[in-house]
């Protein structure tokens, strides 16, 4: 079965071969092995030794957006959320149910938040001491850039927390050009093809520290997960958490590695993309997005006339694809992920599946 969700994403065997050991996570042994992992990961972000530390909790992507919020914007405080996907919509409930003012940046989902839409918005509320954004919507596919934004960001003298959970691997993004990014969040099982369990933020250290007693949670403080590594080393979790998936990380990381790295996945990524782009839209499916604003991670289309998706994902899944069960985009719309452990001969086959499983519903239009 290939998983195109995305995600979890599809992984290598050899990813899910790492998991079959038990492991102690307070053992001699194991800690070396994280902390290593730890750096793999800040570097990886860009990040300066010193100045950014990887803060790593169990559990999923929510978790640690949520966690940053608590940590890094100040109860009291603002902040501004672009809101042109469905992602930036869950943020905004993490950020309102950890009790911070949001202000909504409204945006149609068909493209990313431009500068200059964020600095006016800065402008009109400097009681909005971050802005919070989405780098990759995984509902529709467009793509925000951290770049282009968090210069308007710094310029304003304000703060940033970037959601790179379908990004961070794939996407470019440097800690080290962007002091106005307290952190980064994202997880282990999507741009960088792991299993899920953990989720990271590559953080600054320095407004890690100054977040101490804001987050108003224990196991979310990710100020409290920093102090815990410097009282008993970077090789120490605080709680116990599904380590058998950082295994599985590392050996994502050694195949990222061996791939070339990030700009060689965003290649592939982006190939994949195109090529679903291309053959969804020659099969007379109308693509969600303009070419220009389609991003290399998830590709998604109208739904057809008369489609029922559960009905449709079924079908898929008789061909051997499972996608998402559901939509999030403003229309009705279905989609596939262009990311995990995929190239053209799997894009081939999810497109060969797709025209049998609209065939097989009565669906298939003259192209
Ligand atoms: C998948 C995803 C999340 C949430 O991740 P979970 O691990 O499911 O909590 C958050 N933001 C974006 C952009 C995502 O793609």
């Amino acid at each position: 079965m290939l998983l195109l969700t995305p995600g979890p994403v599809q992984t290598h065997p050899s990813v899910r071969a790492a998991m079959a050991e038990d492991i102690a996570p307070w053992d001699a042994s194991f800690r070396p092995f994280y902390a290593r992992l730890r750096e793999r990961i800040r570097v990886i972000a860009g990040g300066v030794e010193g100045e950014h530390v990887t803060l790593p909790l169990q559990g999923a992507g929510h978790m640690i957006l949520e966690a940053a919020i608590r940590t890094y914007v100040a109860p009291g405080g603002a902040i501004l959320i672009p809101m042109n996907g469905e992602y930036a919509v869950r943020m905004a409930r993490l950020a309102r149910e950890a009790g911070r003012t949001v202000v909504e940046l409204h945006a149609p989902d068909t493209r990313g938040i431009t500068p200059e839409e964020v600095a006016a918005a800065l402008h009109a509320h400097p009681e909005c001491g971050h802005l919070g954004m989405v780098q990759s919507e995984t509902g529709s596919g467009i793509v925000n850039d951290p770049a282009a934004i968090g210069a308007v960001v710094r310029a304003a003298g304000r703060r940033m927390v970037l959601d790179a959970v379908s990004a961070f691997g794939a996407l470019p993004l440097d800690l080290a050009a962007q002091p106005e990014l307290d952190a980064v969040v994202f997880t282990s099982n999507k741009c960088l093809e792991g299993l899920p369990g953990f989720a990271f933020a590559v953080a600054r250290v320095d407004r890690t520290e100054q977040g101490a007693g804001n987050a108003g949670s224990w196991s979310l403080d990710l100020s409290d997960v920093l102090a815990n590594a410097r009282e008993n080393g970077m090789g120490s979790l605080r709680f116990t958490g599904p380590v058998q998936s950082l295994r599985a990380l590392d050996v994502a990381l050694d195949r990222f590695d061996a791939e070339g790295g990030r700009a060689v996945r965003l290649a592939r990524y982006r190939a994949n993309a195109a090529a679903l782009h291309r053959g969804l839209a020659a099969m007379g499916l109308k693509p969600y997005l303009a070419e220009a604003d389609q991003g290399p991670i998830v590709v998604t289309v109208h739904q057809p006339a008369g489609l029922v998706l559960a009905e449709f994902v079924a079908a898929l899944k008789r061909h051997g694809v499972t996608i998402s069960s559901y939509f999030t985009t403003e229309a009705p719309s279905f989609r596939i992920g262009a990311i995990g452990d995929i190239g053209p001969d799997e894009v081939a086959l999810v497109l060969r599946a797709v025209e049998a499983a609209l065939a097989e519903l009565g669906l298939r239009q003259a192209a």
